[in-house]
């Protein structure tokens, strides 16, 4: 692979840079630095959002006839990597890169008229209704029931673990419209409508005391059969298809650098008393640059077998894999760097004096946060063991 930029690429780079510089406004990127979570809450990127839809910018791995900017993988890497150097907020995965690939893969015209535009605009924020108690690596064992009433299903039953559903006004779920001998059989795609009678969110709170994700609750909730995506009983392929976007065809080597980046930074300063000096330290940071490294070269394989056509396939187990252990690394070494500083800070304890001075310097606030949040990386989206699994079967054939 060619990994000199041409005259042309060169110049892209620095439209992106200038079309950030113009439109990212400074609240968003501080908000942004200090949010411990994957992606930051709606209101935080709703303004950035619109600049990139006005652009042609918000879903780079669509096709161009839906609103995709119709970019080579160079350029999508090119606009990752700036964003990662300017700190821009992440755009909720949930739409763009998870209904989106669905809805245009298998959707009907009505519904990629109507949701497409309206999730490159942000008009809809959407949860991912997978998880339930008891099926989780298991998931084709769900049991939330969708009974077939004239022209609407009748949903009972409840999904956890629901990212964001608290925030969000639209869910994809599977859901089990017949009992079949093979579990992931009779299960169905749906688009469900968070503000339909029936749909109850309750709150969980997590180990760094963030509210992030949540239990919905189903009793009697009626959605339109005309909001089922592809074929009745043919969901467990479709959630498995979009689990493939999910876990892969993403760039997160840019930002995992410019983590790791921080956190050198930190070990390099005052405010650590120098903690780059100790040897372990220092190892440390380099093992991890080492193994963003790797990561950049498998993603760029990826984006690259993506650009001609194909969908991620099993490999995306791999960066997923990848990926949240390499974000654990870099969030370990930022509360080992800070030391005591980092028992400051607990959850529900304010970060913030009266006088609104932090409480230790504001850059470190988010450091053990992050470490917490940080430790469900290898859980959602599939926990590690079943990557590893698919890795083993898919990818090496063992
Ligand atoms: C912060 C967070 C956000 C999430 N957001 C969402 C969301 O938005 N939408 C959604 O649908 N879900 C979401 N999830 C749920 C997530 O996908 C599940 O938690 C995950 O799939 C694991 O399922 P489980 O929790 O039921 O654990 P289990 O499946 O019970 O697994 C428990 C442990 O056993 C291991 N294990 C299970 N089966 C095997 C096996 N066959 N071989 C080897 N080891 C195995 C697992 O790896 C794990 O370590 C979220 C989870 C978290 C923590």
């Amino acid at each position: 692979m060619d990994l000199t930029f041409s005259a042309e690429e060169r110049a892209f780079e620095r439209d992106v840079r200038e079309f950030i510089a113009a439109h990212l406004p400074a609240e968003t990127k501080r908000a942004q630095s200090l949010t411990p979570s994957v992606f930051s809450d709606p209101e935080v990127i709703v303004a950035w959002q619109k600049a990139l839809n006005a652009k042609g910018w918000v879903a780079p791995g669509w096709p161009t006839q839906y609103g995709g900017p119709g970019w080579t993988p160079a350029q999508r890497w090119i606009f990752e990597t700036q964003c990662a150097l300017a700190g821009v907020p992440s755009i909720s995965p949930m739409g763009t890169k998870m209904v989106g690939p669905v809805i245009i893969g298998f959707g009907t015209d009505a519904q990629k008229n109507y949701y497409l535009p309206r999730i490159l605009a942000g008009d809809d924020v959407w949860c991912q209704g997978y998880s339930e108690p008891g099926s989780g690596s298991d998931l084709s064992s769900l049991k939330t029931r969708a009974v077939r009433d004239g022209d609407h299903y009748v949903v009972n039953g409840t999904k956890i673990w629901t990212t964001h559903a608290h925030h969000a006004n639209r869910m994809f779920a599977l859901v089990r419209t017949s009992e079949e001998p093979r579990q992931q059989e009779g299960i169905s795609f749906i688009l469900i409508d968070m503000k339909s009678p029936g749909v109850t969110i309750r709150p969980i709170l997590t180990i760094g005391g963030d509210h992030e994700v949540n239990q919905v609750f189903f009793d009697d909730v009626r959605v339109p059969v005309s909001d089922r995506v592809g074929e009745e009983g043919k969901g467990w392929t479709y959630g498995k298809y979009l689990l493939e976007f999910e876990r892969g065809g993403g760039i997160a080597s840019a930002r995992l650098r410019e983590a790791l980046k921080t956190v050198a930074a930190f070990a390099d300063s005052d405010m650590t008393g120098h903690a780059i000096d100790d040897p372990d330290v220092s190892l440390r940071l380099s093992e991890v640059e080492v193994d963003i490294d790797a990561l950049e070269m498998a993603e760029l394989r990826v984006l690259s077998a993506m650009q001609t056509g194909q969908n991620p396939g099993a490999v995306s187990s791999m960066l997923k894999l990848r990926v949240s252990e390499i974000h654990q690394a870099i969030t370990r070494l930022g509360v080992d760097v800070i030391g005591n500083d980092g028992l400051v800070v607990e959850p529900m304890r304010p970060l913030y004096t009266l006088n609104h001075e932090p409480v230790i310097p504001e850059a470190l606030l988010p450091v053990v946060p992050k470490h917490l949040n940080g430790r469900a990386y290898t859980i959602f989206g599939g926990a590690s063991e079943i990557q590893r699994d698919i890795i083993g079967k898919l990818v090496l054939g063992i």
